[in-house]
């Protein structure tokens, strides 16, 4: 897509039970770090070396080393506390982000361009969200990979210029429906309208935060 980087973070190993719904890897890479497999499973499809891979999770301590200066964000965690710490980053440094997430046969995703559309917080609005994700309920193979499809797609449409909306997209696969959900800017939204960024400078905020 001719992105000159791409940084690739991921703490985790390959296990067994990704095989089926994490397509880039196989039997052979069982015990690997995820990004580091990434990164050299997309050098041997197309030869580029432009992938540069972060063998642990992202948190308050190395977001900004990782992050800043990034054009977009692609957020594919299975941890609402690091959304949020993306999301203050995000607002905080004006960098757009899209959140995606699968549970089921169900897929959410939305774009996050600080300023321009709400973001994660106008969402949550200080509720204490159940995150929808892998450690709750199986995951459909198929749903992360038509989460992926569609969040690379609206990548691609941001970057050559397009209008993408903020809207939240539930997909559910098995009933092959999309509802696009409004979620406007929330006034009363601490991040980005009252700029409060307490996981950014909180330390607590180390390696994988599934809650
Ligand atoms: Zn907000």
């Amino acid at each position: 897509m001719g992105f000159e980087q791409i940084s690739v973070i991921d703490g985790d190993t390959i296990s067994e039970t990704d095989l089926g719904r994490q397509s880039l890897y196989s039997r052979n890479d069982l015990g690997f770090n995820k990004a580091e497999t990434c990164r050299n499973k997309i050098e041997e499809l197309n030869g580029l070396k432009n992938v540069v891979s972060y063998n642990f999770y992202l948190d308050s301590y190395n977001i900004e080393e990782i992050l800043s200066g990034s054009d977009i964000v692609l957020d594919g965690t299975d941890s609402i506390r690091t959304r949020e710490l993306i999301n203050e980053y995000s607002v905080k440094k004006g960098i757009p982000w899209i959140m995606t997430a699968s549970y089921g046969d169900m897929g959410q995703i939305k774009f996050i361009f600080p300023e321009k559309t709400s973001c994660l917080g106008c969402m949550i609005n200080g509720r204490n969200l159940i995150p929808m994700n892998c450690h709750y309920d199986s995951v459909e193979p198929y749903a992360p990979q038509g989460v992926s499809v569609l969040s690379t797609s609206m990548i691609a449409s941001f970057l050559s210029g397009k209008q993408v909306s903020g809207d939240l997209m539930f997909i559910e696969f098995g009933k092959m429906s999309v509802e696009r959900i409004r979620i406007d800017i929330n006034p009363g939204c601490s991040v980005c309208a009252g700029h409060e960024y307490p996981l950014l400078e909180d330390k607590k905020i180390k390696g994988r935060q599934i809650y």
